[in-house]
């Protein structure tokens, strides 16, 4: 799809329901779709289209080591409840070795290069044999994010957003419309959930990605940062 192409099919799409976001990927790309999640706070809407449109195909799931234990719980559960295959992709160290090596407080001294090791080398090698990638990205989350589009060229790869313009509002929506449970730690107020070390429950009124790296200045894990509009930022 050439950039012209993908634009054009990014703006049509605008007007799309999310499930035929999905479905246009899906059509688009066949087993050479990645499809990612956390596990996080909003992600069981997308997961929920995806157990719908995905044909059966995995969700890819990084399992860092640094993960809250309920998210493990519940990411087994909604995989259950879902009938979604997870395939947990885990860095090439423990996470033992990688704090000996490292530092105990490694994602204080070196985010970044934490997860350079646990999130993003780990997914290379499929992202590299894929040729779309869909993920949970939405324009709301993040200042970061502002610009994602539904469709947006990575290097060889096309990204797909079929939630970009949902707001918070609309993934509870959409969540209460189809009975999908809460991950645990948003009733202690972690309105986004990442690793561990790295996540802070938010006040009333704070932003819910204020709870991220919260010593800092870093807002991404880099496996999103390569998007293109991110390089033209
Ligand atoms: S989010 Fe934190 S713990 Fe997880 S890989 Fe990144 S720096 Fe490491």
């Amino acid at each position: 799809m050439n950039a012209v192409d993908l634009e054009q099919a990014s703006l049509r799409l605008e007007r799309a329901s999310a499930r035929e976001r999905l479905a246009f990927a899906v059509e688009a790309f066949g087993d050479e779709l990645l499809f990612t999640s956390s596990f996080g706070a909003s992600s069981a809407a997308l997961l929920h289209l995806w157990s719908e449109v995905g044909g059966g195909r995995p969700v890819v799931f990084l399992d860092t080591g640094f993960h809250f234990p309920e998210t493990l719980a519940y990411r087994d559960a909604l995989a259950s409840r879902l009938s979604l295959a997870v395939r947990v992709l885990s860095p090439t160290t423990t996470r033992d070795a990688f704090l000996a090596e490292r530092g105990a407080d490694v994602q204080r001294t070196d985010p970044d290069g934490c997860c350079a090791v646990n999130k993003v080398a780990p997914l290379e090698p499929l992202r590299a044999s894929a040729r779309g990638w869909v993920s949970g990205l939405r324009r709301v989350q993040a200042s970061t994010r502002r610009e994602v589009a539904i469709l947006e060229r990575d290097g060889h790869l096309v990204r797909v957003h079929p939630l970009a313009d949902f707001s918070d509002d609309d993934v509870r929506a959409y969540m209460l419309a189809h009975d999908l449970p809460d991950h645990p730690l948003t009733a202690r107020r972690y309105l986004s959930i990442g690793c561990a070390p790295c996540t802070r429950a938010v006040a009333d009124g704070e932003d819910p990605r204020a709870g991220r790296w919260a010593w800092g200045q870093k807002t991404e894990c880099g496996l999103h940062t390569t998007r293109a509009t991110d390089a033209a930022r």
